[in-house]
């Protein structure tokens, strides 16, 4: 053999090896940021003219810089928005880079974007949408919610010749995501928020259109729920706000990138009723749907609306027109062209283990929620902020100021013990600061809850 295929096959196996280790280890430490000089001290240089050589970079990577992260899979990891990929979908993932797939067309990864599609039909189905309505794999929610809302806008603009020379405007409440108003920014629209971070009712957005004023009433053109806020697991009132879109004739996006993975639970579908009625949707499978970073998705009732805004023409595109070249394009609906089939891991996962999986999978985060919930109100040191929503845990440890806080978080990841952040809760004018738990992982324990609740004594 070539010297260089040697190489290769101990590459190979070495990568093969470090992968099993990863995802079958139960012992994972929950790990810890370090400043770029303190790993750059421990590293050295790495890139150089002649190479340091495989074997010597992957190990620096395994002896330090793997070390240096906090992953989000960790059992007792319930800051954030955690993650739970399976290993099928972890292993496909492998295959997803192996195989070399450019999924921005049909023509160069019908194959691959066949099973994004088998798996996108299933999670359009979750939502009850009519038929016809389909979507697309993104990179993450932001943007997911920022090709909606460019399809929004671009569909606005093109009912009326005047919207052409407005500058557009949403209305969402300031529960919902950072990455609406990010990306309302990008898109040079301007975001007005109800100010409620619990549930946005239906009423308080009636009152809200019928307060702005004549010009304001002209750039609205769209409404932006939430389908389960990041900081509290809420719910908007979507058919009511569905009802009002409809009547007001604007454009209903829903944002469930963390809840939507709650669609498959029957625990608490209904909670999303009315949700049949956006005219787009964002939900985040690495977030709540177990798959590896990153992948995102955009769902439209019409996705026609979504190719008028983002089919990119190049002449360079146009030449295959033969049969079996002409299909689903993921470029034509979302803003990315070259990409990654990031589905594709979701598919084989899904496949694999089966909708049923999946289903106790997030009934067990939900259930998660509850037994943290019963936990909290029986010991006598903390205390529930508002009952458990989806698989998130609002509480505060009686007594606590905010450096208090902190200061548990700190310790308790430094032990490498747990990772619990606080947050902001807002009640009234005031903020308050308050822990909180958001459940992901089905394979955090009772007891891993009870350990981190003791921990605050
Ligand atoms: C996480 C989240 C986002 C952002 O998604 P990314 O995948 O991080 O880009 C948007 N909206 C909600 C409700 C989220 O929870």
């Amino acid at each position: 053999m070539h010297k260089i295929d040697i190489e290769l096959v101990e590459m190979t196996l070495d990568v093969m090896k470090y992968t099993i280790d990863r995802i079958s280890s139960t012992a994972n430490k929950i790990g810890k940021p370090q400043k770029e000089e303190a790993l750059k001290a421990l590293v050295g240089e790495t890139i150089t003219n002649e190479g340091i050589g495989g074997e010597v970079a992957f190990n620096l990577w395994k002896k330090h810089l793997m070390h240096a992260n906090v992953p989000l899979d960790h059992p007792r990891n319930l800051a954030f928005v955690p993650a739970s990929p399976t290993r099928a979908a972890i292993m496909f993932d492998l295959v997803t880079s192996a195989s070399s797939i450019h999924g921005a067309y049909w023509m160069e990864g019908a194959g691959g974007i066949f099973c994004e599609n088998e798996a996108m039909r299933w999670m359009v189905s979750l939502t009850g949408l009519p038929e016809g309505a389909f979507g697309v794999f993104t990179s993450g929610g932001t943007a997911a919610n920022l090709s909606a809302i460019v399809t929004a806008r671009e569909y606005w603009r093109s009912i009326n010749e005047d919207n052409k020379y407005k500058k557009g405007l949403i209305i969402t409440s300031i529960g919902a995501h950072s990455s609406v108003k990010a990306m309302a920014k990008v898109a040079d629209i301007d975001v007005l928020l109800v100010d409620t971070e619990d549930k946005l009712e239906a009423i308080e957005l009636q009152q809200t259109i019928n307060n702005l004023t004549g010009l304001q009433r002209e750039r609205l053109f769209a409404v932006v729920g939430t389908g389960g806020t990041t900081n509290a697991g809420i719910i908007d009132d979507l058919s009511g706000i569905g009802q009002i879109c409809k009547t007001e004739k604007l454009w209903f996006h829903i944002d469930a990138a963390y809840g939507g993975g709650a669609l498959v639970a029957d625990s608490v579908r209904y909670l999303f009723n009315g949700i049949e009625t956006a005219d787009s949707i964002t939900i985040d499978p690495h977030k709540w749907m177990f798959s590896p970073y990153d992948c995102g998705a955009v769902i439209y009732k019409n996705p026609e609306l979504a190719k008028q805004a983002h089919t990119q023409e190049g002449s360079y595109l146009d030449i295959f027109k033969d049969e079996g070249a002409v299909g689903f394009n993921p470029s034509d609906y979302q803003i990315q062209l070259t990409r990654r089939v990031r589905g594709l891991p979701l598919w084989f996962s899904l496949a694999m283990h089966g909708v049923n999986r999946y289903k106790e999978a997030v009934e067990r985060g939900l259930e998660l929620a509850q037994i943290a919930g019963k936990l909290i109100e029986e010991m006598p040191h903390v205390e529930l902020v508002r009952d458990p929503s989806l698989s998130c845990v609002l509480y505060r440890r009686i007594g606590w100021k905010p450096e208090d806080y902190t200061h548990w978080t700190y310790e308790n990841h430094k032990k490498g013990f747990a990772l619990v952040t606080p947050t902001k809760w807002k009640t009234g004018a005031s903020f308050e600061t308050v822990s909180r738990f958001c459940f992901i992982n089905p394979d955090t324990t009772e007891n891993d809850i009870q350990m981190i609740l003791e921990s605050m004594i």
